[in-house]
């Protein structure tokens, strides 16, 4: 059987749906996408997570996620609302837009994914993993959220239960009526735009520009944080005339203070042989943007770079001083002016985390067992994913290797017995090397590259056979298969 029609284990349980409308000859209509997608009984739609099953609309993605994983707000091109802030990232499967590009295509796009990329969660084991760890913020992210939606709106309902936030990080072509639902339970919307070119979104990302514009709006219109992030493709959206639409629609449509963000691209999915965006070429959208009047303006999977800071925009005092997905907030005051000139600054900060009192069993350093992992080229994060035998909770050192902080604890993270976790660990300094993940007995270490900020690598460095820093090893395998 052709692997597209193979029927994967992932999809075998069902759970109902919303937004949709029955019609008489046994179809039903999804809303939930501009797509609209008309699906007829035993059928899927575009995203192929969402199906017919007996005239009723039904999702087969329902809890099922990729690992869980431990990040920082920046990573989902989130620079104003709580600076530094850990984050519980939560992905899913399928996508209702298929971008020549993606940096997710293994999970966004549902043929690909394989029943050993699935975990299983229920609302409550999300929101308890969060609050166990002191984490305060849920990250509906990765392929993207929008075809998650039943599961995002049950979890997400619970987590403000619980005085946790959401953010919803997404290229979001939605229906108003799904947006409309979203408000009730997201704090955050991270929007990635993909180009203010109606034809470009319907040849590259398979998808319409207004439907995007208009939720992005109406989120904004009620008051939610909003950040836009664009992507900037080499040759393909990364012009100037590129950036001074899009600024000029954020200032038109949303606000001066809305930041925004310019992502540098990594070859993946269908465009491996396109190169990495030039850096120059994103440091020239950023003076448009500026100089457009946008207060706020990023670079994004740039390192040793100005551009990811915050400066204020009325004193050009640096507020927040970031390197990689690590951010200090050196410049901000409790109520958001700035230190130096007092004048009110577009953050939103949160009090300081609860500690989450979990009983944690020291272990002796010299029972500690090191792994190193260096940077290579333009590789220079990592998901670590831990699981435990150890018969107690303890703790995962992650150190600095080399340069002059070598050494430096970076991280703690608690590992409970039987429990397997992901977190991400970056470069932190200019001399870094890398990091030395120190383990206690009875804990298991995997480790996975990340390519780019907002990337879900699923092969682990053992799986790599190829050495490059820019292709990621399974957008070489699907090339070398004549399928991409
Ligand atoms: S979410 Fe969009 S792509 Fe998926 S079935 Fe509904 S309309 Fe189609």
């Amino acid at each position: 059987m052709p692997k597209d029609q193979k029927q994967w284990d992932w999809q075998q349980d069902t759970h109902p749906a919303v937004l949709y409308s029955s019609r008489p000859d046994g179809t039903v209509q999804c809303h939930l996408s501009p797509r609209n997608c008309v699906i007829r009984p035993g059928s899927v739609g575009f995203c192929r997570v969402r199906a017919n099953r007996g005239g009723e609309l039904v999702t087969l993605n329902y809890g099922k996620s990729v690992a869980m994983t431990e990040e920082t707000i920046e990573t989902e091109a989130c620079y104003h609302y709580a600076p530094g802030a850990r984050i519980l990232s939560m992905g899913n499967i399928g996508c209702m837009m298929n971008c020549d590009y993606c940096h997710n295509w293994q999970t966004s796009q549902a043929r690909y994914v394989e029943d050993r990329s699935v975990h299983y969660y229920t609302p409550e084991q999300v929101v308890e993993s969060a609050l166990e760890r002191g984490i305060q913020v849920i990250s509906w992210t990765y392929n993207d959220p929008v075809v998650w939606h039943e599961f995002v709106l049950d979890t997400a309902r619970l987590a403000r239960q619980h005085g946790l936030v959401n953010l919803f990080k997404s290229a979001f072509y939605i229906s108003l009526e799904g947006a409309k639902e979203l408000c009730d339970v997201i704090d955050i919307f991270s929007i990635s735009l993909k180009s203010m070119d109606p034809t470009f979104y319907k040849r590259v990302t398979k998808g319409q520009l207004q439907p995007v514009l208009d939720a992005t709006k109406y989120v904004f219109d009620r008051g939610k944080h909003v950040e836009v992030s664009s992507l900037l493709v080499t040759d393909a959206n990364d012009s100037e005339a590129d950036a001074r639409k899009l600024s000029r629609w954020v200032l038109d449509e949303l606000s001066p203070d809305v930041p925004v963000h310019f992502v540098r691209f990594h070859p993946d999915y269908k465009y491996t042989q396109v190169d990495r965006t030039p850096v120059e070429r994103l440091e020239r959208a950023r003076e448009v943007a500026l100089a457009e009047g946008i207060r706020y303006c990023y670079l994004g999977n740039v390192y040793d770079n100005e551009a990811t800071n915050s400066f204020c925009p009325y004193c050009g005092t640096v507020v927040v001083e970031r390197y990689g997905l690590i951010a200090r907030p050196v410049g901000l005051t409790e109520e958001s002016n700035c230190r130096t000139c007092d004048r009110p600054l577009a953050f939103q900060l949160l009090p300081k985390p609860q500690t989450a009192g979990l009983n944690i069993v020291e272990v002796p350093d010299s029972d500690l067992s090191g792994t190193d992992h260096e940077w290579r080229g333009d590789v220079k994060a990592v998901h670590i994913e831990v699981s435990s035998e150890a018969p107690a909770t303890h703790e995962v050192i992650v150190r600095v290797l080399g340069g002059a902080s070598n050494g430096r604890e970076i991280k703690r993270v608690p590992v409970m017995p039987g429990a397997q976790y992901r977190f991400i660990a970056c470069k932190s300094a200019t001399d870094d090397r890398g990091v030395t993940i120190q383990t206690p007995p009875g804990v298991h270490v995997s480790m996975y590259e990340v390519y780019d900020r907002a990337h879900f690598p699923t092969d682990t460095v053992l799986q790599i056979k190829h050495s490059s820093d820019a292709v990621p090893e399974a957008a070489l395998r699907l090339r070398g298969a004549g399928r991409a």
